[in-house]
């Protein structure tokens, strides 16, 4: 048997994907990425499966098909297209663990065929646990799958948490940058564009989580995410402004302690972190020089310039499908808001009427979530209209 564990990179060719590729040939051998899947950028895709030669390639985007085989059918990989695809590649035989870095509820999908097959999953697509938290638990508790976070903040309450008993926890501290408005006025933030709020100060990633991250939205799914990933109370779970993302999350114990862990922004290392599933390997990467470090500072998020922030408790506390509509609103808005249909602020006031458009689901199932979410998407389309 060999010991090189095979990865499926859904998201290939986007931020998160390129670096689990930096990482998967760094390792030299330990991984072999068996599937790669993206949405439509057929050469980047045709790019990275030239060098790690997976098994098969995937293109959601089916009119792109013929496209990726010319690429890579001289090559002996095979070519698939559609979402369907995906779902059934995710749950492969030569498939260990799944990398979902598919960008909003696209990702979904396959990580729930994945954990039905019993595959581990290091979990980037953070709208995955946002949209359907309660059932992806309730499944992953009937599987012998686990699950790896990768965004960076939940990869440092996993890091916090390891040996320390569940009942001793009593606060995840999860911190944020603050985004690039932080210093802003609200009266400059109704006037901000997409291209500034795509100046993001810390960190490089795809364009959906940096405006997310401008919103604070992102930070919103995150203790959404961090409530489905480590058990908590919603009331357990806070948000910390830290704007130079060195501390990149923390946890509070009952006897007072704190535990952070630190690190440079750079996603590969959670990435590492989770698809090593705790193993930790010296792959390079940039590192931390605390004494050239000045200052760590900490501040209150400020609820006024960031009303998406509060949808988190309102999500957690009405629970049922709301984090669903709140999601899928929020993808049309951005996608608006990048081609400058709607402002700044209109991507909070889309959510709050789509969520007052859409009728309330107290035990959806599956389906009740794939209805959800395109009764939102139609809403939400026809506001930013
Ligand atoms: P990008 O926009 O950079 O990349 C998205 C990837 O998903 C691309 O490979 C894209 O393919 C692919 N894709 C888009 N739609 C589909 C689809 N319908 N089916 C299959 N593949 C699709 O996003 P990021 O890498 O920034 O983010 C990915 C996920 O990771 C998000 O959920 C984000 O919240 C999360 N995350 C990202 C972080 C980061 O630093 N970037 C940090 C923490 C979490 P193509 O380009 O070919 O169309
Ligand atoms: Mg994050």
């Amino acid at each position: 048997m060999s010991d090189t564990k095979n990865i499926a990179v859904l998201g290939a060719t986007g931020s998160i994907g390129s670096q689990a590729i930096d990482i998967i040939e760094r390792a030299h051998g330990r991984y072999r990425a068996t599937v790669l899947a993206a949405g439509r950028n057929v050469s980047a895709l045709a790019d990275a499966a030239s060098r790690l030669r997976p098994r098969v390639a995937i293109i959601a985007e089916e009119s792109l098909l013929p496209a990726l085989k010319a690429a890579l059918e001289p090559l002996g990989i095979t070519c698939r297209a559609g979402a369907k695809a995906l779902q059934e590649e995710a749950a492969a035989d030569d498939v260990d663990t799944v990398l979902t870095a598919t960008v909003g509820y696209s990702g979904l999908a396959p990580t729930i065929s994945a954990i039905k097959a019993g595959k581990d999953i290091a979990l980037a697509n953070k709208e995955t646990l946002v949209v359907a938290g309660e059932l992806v638990r309730r499944l992953l508790s009937e599987s012998p799958s686990k699950i790896y976070p990768v965004d960076s903040e939940h990869s440092a309450i996993y890091q916090c948490l390891r040996g320390e008993r569940a009942e001793s926890v009593s606060r995840l501290i999860i911190t944020a940058s603050g985004g690039p408005f932080r210093t802003w006025s609200r009266a400059d933030m109704a006037r901000a564009t997409a291209a500034d709020a795509l100046k993001h100060p810390n960190w490089s990633m795809g364009a959906k989580i940096t405006i997310d991250s401008a919103t604070m939205l992102n930070k919103a799914f995150e203790i959404i995410e961090a409530r489905w990933l480590f058990d908590m109370r919603p009331d357990q779970i806070d948000a910390l402004v830290h704007p130079q993302s060195i501390v990149h999350s923390m946890v509070e114990f009952a006897d007072g302690a704190i535990k952070a862990q630190l690190g440079v922004p750079d996603m590969r290392l959670p990435i590492a972190y989770a698809l090593g599933e705790t193993d930790r390997q010296d792959y390079g990467l940039p590192r931390l020089t605390l004494g050239q470090m000045s200052t760590l500072t900490f501040e209150e998020p400020d609820a006024e310039k960031f009303p998406c922030l509060g949808l988190a408790r309102y999500a957690l506390e009405r629970g049922g499908n709301s984090a669903c509509v709140i999601n899928a609103a929020n993808e049309i808005a951005v996608a608006a808001f990048l081609h400058r249909e709607i402002g700044y602020f209109d991507i909070y006031d889309t959510i709050c009427r789509t969520l007052d458009r859409v009728p309330f689901v107290a035990e959806p199932t599956y389906d009740d979530y794939v209805a959800t979410n395109a009764e939102a998407r139609r809403v939400a389309k026809e506001l930013t209209k």
